[in-house]
């Protein structure tokens, strides 16, 4: 798989100033790349076949903290699919009608404690697009609220937003400030999908189905940051927890410990 994150890590690790043209990028080879990731990493490629439960696609992405499954047919070897929390939230979405729900839903997400509510990795609106960067190099996080000096979200800043530098061909200048980078994105964004902490987990499971959005702000009621509700939350919550499978609480992985021994070699 090559994913945003590699094309983050890529740009991230090359980057010098916006006068200093990044040749890896445009001249790499994938294979290039690929040495320099695996001679950090033992990371083998993580895949599903066909004739796997769902509950057992649900645990690999959570267990290895990955956003994409790959559906290898074990006969040829070819790709049939990719499974991502999207597609498998909006199944049981749509699905979940057929079958009991759980009493918990109508709790409210603040009691149930669904998601993430400490160290929240936001950036400020006056940070640079290389800051944001660094957070998601630093931090295996898929978004990053952007705030105001007043903590208050004006913005949502994810992985995916990254790929705008390249479709622009902006990645010479990541000196830019996250307000112009937000501004600046190719396709009109709608503001930013929040929660309340008063608000019930069925609510929430359904804004984030409909908007088929990945996670909602968690905010109060002065729109400042208290949290994120992603689908690995909702997963975890709904599928694993019922099983007995809990989270991990170890936020350190492969991916995290290549970034810092990258780091260290460039001093
Ligand atoms: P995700 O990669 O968005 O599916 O989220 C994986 C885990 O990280 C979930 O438990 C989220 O609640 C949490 N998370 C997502 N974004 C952030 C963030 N900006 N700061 C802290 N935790 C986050």
């Amino acid at each position: 798989m090559l994913t945003i994150t590699d094309f983050i890590n890529i740009l991230h690790r090359y980057y010098k100033s916006p006068l200093v043209q990044i040749y890896e990028l445009e001249e790499h080879k994938i294979e290039t790349w690929r040495e320099i990731y695996l001679q950090y990493s033992v990371n083998r490629l993580i895949s599903i076949a066909p004739d796997s439960s769902l509950f057992d696609a649900i645990y690999s992405l959570l267990k290895n903290k990955i956003h994409r499954l790959p559906v290898i047919d074990p006969a040829s070897g070819n790709v049939l699919h990719i499974l991502t929390h999207k597609r498998i939230l909006k199944f049981l979405h749509i699905f979940g009608s057929m079958i009991p729900k759980p009493r918990f839903l109508q709790r409210r997400i603040n009691e149930v404690a669904i998601g993430t509510f400490r160290e929240i990795a936001t950036v400020q609106e006056s940070a640079s697009v290389y800051d944001a960067l660094t957070v998601f190099v630093e931090r295996r996080v898929s978004a990053l609220p952007v705030v105001d000096d007043k903590g208050k979200v004006v913005a949502l800043y994810s992985r995916f937003d990254v790929i705008n530098l390249a479709a622009q061909k902006n990645y010479n200048n990541l000196n830019m400030t996250m307000r112009e980078a937000v501004s600046s994105r190719a396709c009109c964004m709608e503001g930013v999908l929040k929660c309340y902490p008063h608000e019930t987990l069925e609510t929430v499971i359904d804004r984030i189905a409909k908007a088929e959005v990945h996670r909602l702000v968690l905010v109060d009621r002065d729109d400042v940051v208290r949290g994120i509700v992603s689908l690995s939350d909702l997963l975890q919550a709904l599928v694993l927890t019922p099983a007995d499978i809990y989270k991990r609480s170890s936020c350190e992985d492969e991916e995290n410990k290549m970034e810092v021994d990258l780091k260290k070699e460039d001093g």
